[in-house]
């Protein structure tokens, strides 16, 4: 079951980059500003949200179901599997329970993490010693509060985060949710 993460049931800030142009296919691919995430990540979610909000912090959401659809979108623009799942194989995030964010302050500015969303390049990887310290300090900090709140992190993209097990969870596709995502 998929649940919609919105405020203010949840206290996230939303920045769901597929909703428009600024992604790494240069148009929307979403018809829909919509958030949702698998029910079995929820909790998961919610204590990520209070880990961050202990340290002054703020989550803020690129991406979390992304029905199979969309990851053919994705792959058909950069088709490299280091940083987009081939779709025959399948994302975690069709699977609900893969999420892209990042950290923002109190005031929801996000904080510098070195590289854009996407931005699909060496730098985006994680435990790089070779970038600024407040870059590296934001990084350890994300990894962090999702570690913490029991999410994996992916070592070639510092905003992706998943569970353990997520390839046990089948492939949605639009029609999980009445197509409300890709339908113009
Ligand atoms: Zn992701």
């Amino acid at each position: 079951m998929l649940i919609e993460i919105a405020p203010p049931r949840f206290d996230v800030d939303l920045d769901l980059r597929y909703a428009t142009a600024d992604n790494l296919t240069g148009a929307p691919i979403y018809a829909r500003a919509r958030c949702f995430l698998h029910a079995d990540v929820v909790p998961l979610l919610v204590r990520a949200e209070a880990l961050a909000r202990g340290l002054g912090l703020r989550l803020r959401l690129f991406d979390g179901f992304r029905p199979v659809e969309a990851q053919w979108s994705l792959w058909r623009a950069l088709p490299d599997p280091l940083y987009i799942a081939d779709p025959r194989r399948g994302s975690n995030h069709s699977r609900g329970v893969a999420l892209d964010l990042t950290l923002a302050d109190s005031l929801g500015r996000p904080l510098a993490m070195g590289t854009v969303f996407d931005d699909m390049t060496p730098l985006s990887h994680h435990w790089r010693t070779d970038l600024p310290l407040t870059v590296q300090t934001h990084r350890a900090l994300l990894a962090g509060v999702m570690a913490g709140a029991g999410w994996q992190a992916y070592p070639y993209e510092w905003w992706h985060y998943q569970i353990a097990g997520a390839d046990t969870y089948p492939l949605l596709t639009d029609s999980a949710l009445g197509g409300i995502m890709m339908a113009k």
